[in-house]
């Protein structure tokens, strides 16, 4: 019988635990936590959006980090895999808008309680509160240190997720066991995170959000990347579902490129022409008003004033005053109302971590380390992230699945 060491009870490292346990494996597993899945808890904003409906093709282009590594664990353990799994124990699930899947409940804990009565269930021990400090080899054995003890095993299976929410329990220790069995740990850096503007306006708009908009980020005057959705503006600079996946984009680079130009195109189903016509029929229905308040069927009111002062027109003119020029410099900013990208916010406050123990040092199979046999990594830990969308849990649950059924010796290995 194989005896399996998993260190770190979030989505990846319970699925290795429960997959490794029901192929006749003893598994201990070790969680800093009193809970097992406590970030799981958070996600989805208290939802848990566990995975995706779309097609395995559909979940790789969604993972800009690594996802074509994710090749093999998928066809190992794909969504409906997991769904199955779980509807079969008796979690109810329903998928939503962008093919979304959350619990039926809408309750993440009722996710985490589940796979918490199911590793009790599959004779998983589980040593809570137990934070691993050192993971190293005697002889053969893989042993790790705990401030209760040491613990042998014949594998060891690090699931200790990323950088981001540390009140969770990632706090990286993952990284310091990978570089000290010799695992290179690429840059690590926030990913689906909001980002930090130079110009304070936004703080005034802290709680406004935009609709159908489209937000692009320029560098050196090139378009780098552009999304159409909804914004929201923060008391330190801007976040929502555009801006999160535009960070995406970001975290990809391989150089710094902050600071950056943020333009935000307020209409851009209108052409220049039809914006144009637009606002003039504006202006003639509010003839005798001040552009402040002429501007009110086309803006939020909060924006009014911010968009007139980057147009140069000041928000006292009365509208039939306002010159043809100044009109389209109204257009212009309109679809390109401009703000500057200092940075991010830290990478405590990202939904994931993209970089991490480099994805070329893994056998994607069976997610072993080529540097160190007996030695697996799954979920975040892994130089992987995914957009928002349920792809990031898949993504744990599917490479925890390929570790604990390699670890129990059950993987397909040709
Ligand atoms: C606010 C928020 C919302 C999110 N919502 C979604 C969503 O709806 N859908 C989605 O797909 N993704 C979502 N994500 C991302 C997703 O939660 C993570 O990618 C996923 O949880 C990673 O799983 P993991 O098992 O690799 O790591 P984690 O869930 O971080 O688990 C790692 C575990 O290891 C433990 N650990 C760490 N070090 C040690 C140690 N030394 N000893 C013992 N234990 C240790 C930690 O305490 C933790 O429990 C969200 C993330 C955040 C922050």
């Amino acid at each position: 019988m194989k005896d399996i060491l998993v260190i770190g009870a979030g989505a990846a490292g319970i699925m290795a635990a429960l997959t490794a346990a029901e192929q006749g494996a003893v598994v201990r597993l070790f969680e800093k936590n009193n809970i097992v899945g406590k970030k799981m808890g958070i996600t989805g904003k208290g939802r848990c959006n566990l995975t995706n409906a779309c097609s395995m093709n559909e979940f790789i282009s969604h993972t800009p980090g690594h996802g074509k590594f994710l090749y093999s664990a998928y066809e190992q353990f794909n969504n409906q895999d997991l769904l199955k799994k779980l509807n079969d124990w008796g979690l109810a699930t329903k998928v939503e808008r962008g093919g979304r899947v959350f619990p039926q409940s809408d309750s993440a804990i009722e996710v985490r309680k589940l796979l918490y009565r199911k590793l009790c269930d599959a004779g998983v021990q589980l040593h809570l509160e137990e934070p691993v400090k050192s993971v190293c080899f005697q002889g053969d054995a893989v042993v790790i240190q705990t401030p209760s003890g040491m613990y042998e095993g014949e594998s060891c299976i690090i699931t200790t997720g990323g950088l981001s929410y540390p009140v969770t329990g990632s706090t990286g220790d993952g990284y310091k066991f990978a570089r000290g069995l010799g695992h290179t740990v690429t840059e690590l850096k926030p990913s689906i995170i909001p980002f930090v503007t130079k110009e304070t306006w936004p703080h005034g708009l802290s709680g406004l959000s935009l609709r159908n908009v489209e937000g692009s980020l320029w560098k050196h005057g090139k378009k780098m990347a552009a999304y159409f959705g909804e914004m929201l503006f923060t008391h330190f600079g801007v976040s929502g579902p555009i801006i999160l996946r535009l960070s995406s984009d970001v975290a990809h680079k391989k150089k710094c490129i902050f600071p950056m130009q943020l333009r935000i195109n307020l209409k851009p189903a209108l052409t220049r022409e039809q914006l144009d016509a637009r606002i003039q029929r504006d202006f003639q229905k509010y003839i005798r008003k001040e552009a402040e308040n002429a501007m009110k069927d086309l803006l939020p009111q909060r924006l009014i004033p911010i968009v007139l002062e980057q147009a140069g027109i000041d928000e006292k003119s009365l509208v039939n005053q306002i010159s043809k020029e100044q009109r389209h410099d109204l257009v212009d900013t309109l679809q390109a109302l401009a703000l500057t990208i200092t940075g991010t916010r830290p990478i405590e406050e990202a939904i994931v971590t993209a970089g991490g123990i480099s994805v070329k040092e893994v056998n994607p199979k069976t997610m072993e380390s080529k540097v160190c046999p007996h030695v697996y990594f799954a979920g975040e830990v892994l130089d992987i992230d995914a957009f928002t969308g349920g792809y990031n849990l898949q993504a744990a649950f599917s490479t925890g699945y390929a570790a604990g059924m390699a670890a129990a010796g059950k993987e397909d290995r040709t």
